[in-house]
């Protein structure tokens, strides 16, 4: 499915990006998602999960952006930009049906936040004993 081949695109890129900043896992992703009626929410957090399922992505916080689409009015020809579904889209200015002429098919990660792992301070060797005297 078309979804689902982007969203695998979409994790690809998030583990990409956790290895070039160095990490060992990702916390959170913030995921911007064009509004086509490809995807709902759910649709979308479902596919992220199979597909982070087994990585270091698999526990992340996953946060959508949506990107509106535009639509027209088939009765006004007004033109306006929506986020929800399609179907619930009406015209904002006469109520009528509006059709939706222009969505970017977009899919892709705007920022991630990983875990490094936690650097062992190496030099905290013991400090010197001072052998204080011993005069008497
Ligand atoms: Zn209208």
């Amino acid at each position: 499915m078309h979804e689902a081949a982007m969203m695998r695109g979409a994790v690809q890129e998030a583990l990409g990006q956790m290895s070039a900043a160095d990490g060992t896992r990702i916390t959170r992703v913030v995921l911007v998602l064009g509004a086509s009626g490809h995807f709902t929410e759910d649709v979308a957090r479902q596919h992220f999960a199979l597909n982070a399922l087994a990585t270091p992505a698999e526990n992340a916080v996953l946060e959508i952006e949506w990107l509106p689409a535009t639509y027209s009015c088939f009765a006004c020809l007004h033109t306006f930009a929506s986020v929800l579904p399609p179907e619930a889209v009406t015209c904002p200015a006469c109520g009528g049906v509006a059709l939706e002429i222009g969505h970017a098919d977009v899919c892709y990660i705007r920022e991630i936040e990983v875990e490094k792992p936690s650097v062992a301070s190496e030099f905290t060797v013991p400090a010197p004993l001072h052998v204080s005297g011993g005069q008497s």
